[in-house]
């Protein structure tokens, strides 16, 4: 059996606009539908097939072993993958903490966003902690303006801040429309996680 080898079909003139004037995007998916971090996986996907590195960092409790983070082990020559979700608690009688937690998990995207060896950086579930006040969306502008400037951010999560709405050069809504939690199903591996 032959491998099947992708055909490059990118016109020429759109090519050339890739390499000439790449600029870093700050992109962010949000809105309460599914599909946020799946999207922003499959644009890691797609830059690992132009051999850029990819950093995620994701600012959620490890309740499961996900997908992602397994597949990532087998890339981690190309993949750097962070989960920082452990010291959460997302209970308002431990706000110290979870600011806490936040500022470490904070410090951890500064760190991927401001090595040049990633040219795409996620930050996965950043807008929870915004929303949460456990970090300060300024704060986030700020370091977001010092990033090298061919990088690619992905931020997701629901109700992502005007401010960084304001901020970015690309925002999609996940929108709801039906989801099979609604049916009562359960989360699938390979899916949901
Ligand atoms: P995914 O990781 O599947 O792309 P997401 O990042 O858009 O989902 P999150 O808010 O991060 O959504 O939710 C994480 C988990 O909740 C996932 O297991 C996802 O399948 C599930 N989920 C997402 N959207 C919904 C929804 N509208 N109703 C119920 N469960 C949802
Ligand atoms: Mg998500």
């Amino acid at each position: 059996m032959t491998a099947w080898v992708p055909e490059d079909r990118a016109p020429r003139e759109h090519e050339e606009h890739a390499v000439a004037d790449r600029k870093g995007l700050l992109m962010i998916y949000t809105g309460d539908g599914k599909g946020k971090t799946t999207a922003a996986l499959g644009l890691a996907f797609r830059a690992l097939g132009r051999n850029y590195r990819v950093a995620v960092v994701q600012f959620i409790k490890g309740q499961w072993k996900t997908g992602e983070a397994a597949m990532a082990k087998t890339l981690a020559d190309r993949m750097a993958f962070f989960i920082m979700g452990d010291g959460f608690t997302w209970d308002t009688k431990n706000y110290e903490q979870d600011v806490a937690s936040a500022r470490r998990a904070w410090a951890k995207c500064l760190d991927v966003l401001m090595d040049e060896r990633y040219q795409v950086v996620i930050f996965d579930e950043l807008n929870y902690v915004l929303k949460y006040n456990f970090l300060s969306v300024e704060e986030v502008l700020e370091g977001l303006k010092r990033k090298p400037p061919r990088t690619h951010v992905v931020i997701t999560g629901r109700d992502a801040p005007q401010a960084l709405i304001d901020a970015a050069d690309l925002v999609t809504e996940m929108r709801q429309i039906k989801h099979p939690y609604q049916a009562g199903l359960k989360a699938q591996p390979g899916v949901d996680y």
